[in-house]
């Protein structure tokens, strides 16, 4: 065991605080790697807050991870130190299952093990995520990083990135179709980036007038404001998807009005339970509600190798690692333009 600095949280009411955490010895297969930036998802706060139910404590958030190998296990076939890599959301799951079979650990039928907060079947305890100097994982869950991306503005891909990949793939996006993206923070940004990249015609649906203009230089070609409901009345099921990443619970009601006939809307930010969902609104015209959960480790790659190719990188604020509690008070008014990334030098 290696004892290093991190930030995290001793309960759900105070902030993060400098602490001492231990990483394992590497196993067999697993790679150390450095911590050079982690980007600041906003589940690290619903988690250390225990919004999505109590938290194991102490937090240290943390999964959109970028690091270089400082040493490799003795089986270990695909890095070596030196290597650019990444860890999202996901350690460790039981390979085995149907899930983890089809390259989709998250849904691991055994229970996938995240980054941070979930019981660590390796070293006991619970896992400790990337808000710290250095990280242990096995190699099956670490990410190549091609090498012409910016590595800290490659942070946000690891979460952010692969939530807003995943569904728009899984749902087959195609050009031309009208997509809405529902909420402009760091998911949605990368949600308007990559539905822009897959051709698609993209309306950036906000609530703030001021963001919208914004929204446009990302990328969409439309904004439409979720408070003015003569606007919302005026695209009534006119769209081919959504993808709504609203960060708490929220009347769906006037988003699902939007979806033309059998078409999806996708939620990824509330997972807590709706208030209003009418099922009228659904069976009038064969709409669809379902929910998607980050990606799988293949999958993550893949989009981590398309935004080698085509240069697509979320946009980034810099903070130290001793400004994070003022970064999340920010994230929770919505005013981040489009993801804080810390530079973990600062921790040093
Ligand atoms: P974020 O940066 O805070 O962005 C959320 C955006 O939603 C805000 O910027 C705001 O955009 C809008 N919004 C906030 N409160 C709202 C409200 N009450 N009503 C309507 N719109 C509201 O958060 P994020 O990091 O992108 O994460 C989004 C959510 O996804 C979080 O709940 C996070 O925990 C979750 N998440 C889920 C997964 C998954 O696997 N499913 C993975 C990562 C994150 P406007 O100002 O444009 O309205
Ligand atoms: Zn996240
Ligand atoms: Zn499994």
């Amino acid at each position: 065991m290696s004892e290093i600095k991190a930030y995290g949280a001793h309960s759900a009411t105070e902030e993060l605080v400098p602490l001492k955490i231990e990483r394992r010895e590497l196993q067999p297969k697993d790679i150390a790697i450095e911590i050079l930036y982690c980007g600041v998802c906003h589940s690290d706060i619903h988690t250390a807050r225990s919004e999505w139910g109590p938290a194991r404590y102490p937090v240290v958030p943390g999964h959109e991870i970028i690091g270089k190998v400082t040493a490799v296990g003795a089986e270990v076939k695909n890095f070596k130190p030196g290597d650019a890599v990444g860890v999202g959301c996901l350690v460790d799951s039981c390979q085995k299952c149907p899930a983890c079979e089809d390259g989709l650990e998250q849904y691991c039928e055994n229970g996938a093990t995240y980054t941070y907060g979930s019981p660590d079947k390796i070293s006991g305890g619970h896992t400790l995520g990337g808000y710290s100097e250095k990280i242990v994982v096995d190699e099956s869950f670490v990410l190549r990083i091609p090498e012409n991306l910016d590595l800290a503005k490659t942070a946000p891909l690891l979460c952010a990135g692969i939530t807003t990949w995943s569904p728009l793939k899984h749902w087959n996006v195609k050009a031309g179709e009208k997509i809405g993206v529902v909420g402009l923070g760091g998911l949605g940004h990368m949600g308007i980036k990559f539905a822009r990249a897959m051709g698609a015609h993209v309306v950036m649906i906000t609530t703030s007038e001021k963001k919208g203009e914004d929204a446009k230089k990302l990328g969409a070609d439309e904004v439409l404001i979720s408070k003015d409901s003569e606007a919302m009345k005026s695209h009534a099921s006119s769209f081919d998807f959504l993808l709504n990443t609203i960060p708490v619970n929220h009347d769906v009601e006037p988003y699902l009005n939007l979806l033309k006939r059998d078409k999806t809307m996708v939620l990824v930010g509330a997972i807590e339970p709706l208030s209003n969902v009418n099922g009228g609104t659904l069976i009038r015209k064969r709409r669809n509600l379902a929910g998607s959960l980050i990606g799988g480790i293949r999958e993550t790659q893949e989009m981590l190798d398309f935004c080698g190719e085509h240069q697509v990188l979320p946009e980034v604020e810099m903070i130290d690692m001793q400004g994070i509690n003022q970064a999340w008070d920010r994230v929770v008014k919505a005013d981040v333009k489009y993801r804080f990334v810390i530079d973990m030098k600062s921790l040093k």
